[in-house]
């Protein structure tokens, strides 16, 4: 604790910045002396007494507030002001920065809040008070009189509680991104997305998170908080329903693409679905939520600025700087310059593009090479395929397309659904009579048609797939078209991609794709601009988020490169625990349920490991079946053994050996037999056979196949 106080010595300011004081912070300059002070937290320490200079925290303690000594070393203090009001300080800016290591959180200044009484009388007369502390609003103060009540709109909050950061999704891996963030009893969940199956996962359509621990803590979510629409943030969420049923949080767009899932799946709980905007904040038992604007591939994408009573977390969600935008506005960089101000506990940022440099061009930059595209193929009918969630490149196909005299139609499901829901929601503008029935395609000549398509990932069954294999009832692709491939292959689609590709090119269609033209443009943060996000937020500490292993490291480094401290770094994995409490951040030993559950037709979860095994036993060498029939009364061998085989050998030209195997068989049923009586222990005959045949095969043609020994009784 003592130590702790001396690192608050030198923090008047926190007392003058209040919850509301976002604005007037800015004219003070009081904090950004601030950062002086942290960062010669080492001579401070030797010149003052500890709690002297405590200021009372009592009256203003706003977590934020003192956050803002996140700042870190001097590299980074792009925005002080020139406002000097702690000229006792100021003499200390010649002491060399201690980057970040002396930067202390709103834990630490909670921490202080014992000692602040004796604080109050004490010296902060040091420091001229520019603005006038206001009373603490939602601010975590222990009320006692409270504590028989259970839970009021405003708790009593234990001083001791920590902050949990779990995430069950999205780290180490591609998809299925989903944290918990938990502050005393009180549990909030960001994002519920799913993954798509592995090679190694035969069978499988799709992957979600292991959501058992909120399954087991049910009673404490108090919402699912969505940054943006994409499958791998909200597509988990009809199969979580099936267990738990908090309201979900999203805006607008977001939660239209839910409501078109929720119509596929049949559920027990009626969701409660709350809209919310930009800059709306909701309660969250002792935390809040604030949605922030963001730039990403899709529309209404937000950040997300987690208050909570030892400081802010901000998950930034997935997000891109997009300074010419189609619609809306850029990223809100002001208000994420406004937290960074008041300080940022935790930065979760995503980590996607973080290995890419520069910056991610505009998505208007599609736009430029869409109307290259279309002047240059005037004579041919444009086949465009993109994901179906990017709004604003569906929109950039039709104005282009209007400009051109182009009528345009969509096939693909997903595609139609949500340019259905966008174009209701608002979010998307066609020009009358643009937009025709796929059907009346053919009242067109091919050089008046733009067709927008699902299947830019070469997913079988997509619409661009079946095209490519002449396999669409409506559309027959042949060489007065240009298939344009407006979207780059997720990882690991990039071989269902080039198949597509070839087969197209195979029949002489011509593909444009990005790495031709730009034809696409990501909606994810490269480098410049995630050293951005650390520049304006100057977070305490630092959690990479959403990608594999590498991606989140890449992250790190930036972040190390912006001046963070390794020790302040934290590279999660899904299941750790990062607590945070008022003496700091560290991984517990405790081990979350997590995982993939997966999903295959209607049966979530039933296939498990066992299962996928012998399916990839299967597939991989194939399946023996030894057929033999008891007498039930004698124990003997009535008839068979049979021996049927499936994927393991072409049976018609290896009849030599399925003699020979039929033999193993009949011996080892035979000597299992011995000595038996009329009582035989099946399940010991079976594992005669079993492993006889297995060696023999294995012997014979270096193959194991899994073999499945059948005894009926008559
Ligand atoms: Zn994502
Ligand atoms: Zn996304």
């Amino acid at each position: 604790m003592v130590k702790q106080a001396k690192k608050q010595d030198n923090t008047p300011d926190a007392t003058k910045r209040t919850p509301s004081a976002r604005g007037r912070a800015k004219t003070t300059g009081a904090h950004h002396r601030r950062n002086d002070t942290q960062s010669t937290g080492n001579a401070h320490d030797r010149i003052s007494d500890p709690p002297a200079l405590i200021p009372s925290f009592s009256s203003v303690e706003k977590p934020k507030a003192s956050n803002r000594k996140t700042t870190p070393s001097r590299k980074r203090e792009m925005n002080r002001t020139s406002v000097d009001i702690l000229d006792t300080v100021s003499s200390m800016e010649s002491v060399p920065a201690k980057k970040r290591e002396t930067r202390k959180t709103a834990i630490e200044n909670k921490a202080s809040k014992s000692t602040a009484s004796k604080a109050a009388k004490s010296t902060a007369s040091k420091v001229t008070k520019p603005v006038q502390p206001t009373v603490e609003v939602e601010a975590p103060v222990e009320k006692p009189k409270r504590t028989e009540k259970k839970r009021t709109s405003t708790p009593p909050v234990d001083p001791d509680a920590k902050l949990r950061v779990i995430p069950l999704g999205g780290l180490s891996e591609v998809g299925k991104n989903i944290t918990v963030i938990e502050y005393g009893e009180d549990i909030i969940v960001v994002d519920c997305g799913m993954g798509f199956p592995d090679e190694d996962m035969p069978g499988i359509d799709l992957v979600i998170p292991d959501i058992t621990y909120l399954e087991n803590n049910k009673e404490r979510i108090r919402g699912i908080f969505l940054t943006h629409g994409h499958e791998d943030h909200i597509g988990a969420i009809p199969y979580a329903l099936r267990t738990i049923n908090p309201p979900i949080y999203g805006t607008r767009l977001t939660l239209g693409i839910i409501k078109n899932k929720l119509t596929e799946h049949v559920l027990a709980n009626t969701p409660k679905l709350c809209e919310v905007k930009a800059g709306d904040v909701i309660g969250a038992g002792a935390m809040s939520v604030e949605f922030i604007h963001v730039n990403h591939s899709i529309a209404d994408a937000c950040a997300l600025a987690i208050k909570t009573p030892l400081g802010t977390i901000l998950h930034t969600g997935d997000f891109k700087l997009d300074t010419s935008p189609i619609e809306g506005e850029m990223m809100d960089l002001t208000r994420l310059g406004e937290l960074g101000r008041e300080g940022v506990l935790l930065l979760m940022c995503e980590s996607t593009n973080a290995e890419r440099g520069g910056f991610t061009p505009s998505e208007r930059k599609v736009g430029e090479s869409l109307e290259y595209i279309f002047s240059k193929h005037q004579d041919k009918r444009l086949v465009i395929a993109t994901f179906s969630s990017n709004v604003h490149r569906v929109q950039q196909i039709i104005d282009t397309s209007a400009r051109h005299g182009r009528k345009v139609a969509v096939t693909g499901r997903s595609m139609t659904n949500i340019m259905g829901a966008a174009i209701e929601l608002g979010y998307m503008n066609v020009p009358s009579g643009v937009l025709i029935d796929l059907s009346d395609i053919k009242r067109y000549r091919p050089e008046e048609l733009t067709i927008v398509t699902t299947g830019s990932q070469g997913e079988p069954m997509s619409a661009l797939y079946r095209m490519a294999y002449s396999d669409h009832s409506q559309i027959t692709l042949g060489q007065q078209d240009l298939v344009v491939l407006s979207a780059s292959a997720i990882p690991g689609n990039e071989k269902l991609v080039g198949r597509v590709i070839n087969e197209l090119t195979r029949t002489g269609i011509k593909v444009m794709h990005e790495s031709a033209v730009a034809v696409h443009v990501s909606g994810h943060a490269c480098g410049e601009e995630l050293k951005l996000m650390q520049a304006l937020t100057k977070p305490k500490y630092f959690m990479p988020i959403h990608g594999e292993y590498r991606h989140l490291m890449a992250n790190r480094d930036i972040a190390l490169y912006m001046g963070m401290e390794s020790k302040d770094i934290f590279v999660s994995d899904i299941g750790h625990v990062l607590e945070i409490d008022r003496k700091g951040a560290r991984f517990t030993q405790e081990e979350i349920p997590s995982g993939r559950v997966l999903v295959d037709g209607y049966g979530v979860g039933d296939v498990g490991n066992i299962v996928l095994r012998d399916r990839l036993h299967l597939a991989q060498d194939g399946l023996i079946v030894i057929v033999a029939t008891l007498s039930e009364d004698t124990g003997m061998l009535l008839s068979g053994p049979d021996v049927v085989s499936r994927g393991f050998v072409y049976v018609r030209e290896s009849e030599s050996l399925m003699e020979e195997a039929r033999t193993v068989a009949n011996t080892a049923i035979m000597e299992g037999l011995k000595g038996m009586g009329s009582y035989v222990d099946r399940m010991a005959l079976k594992k005669r056979i079993k492993d006889d045949m297995t060696k023999f095969l294995y012997a014979k043609t270096g193959r194991k196949p899994m073999i499945l020994p059948v005894i009926m009784d008559v």
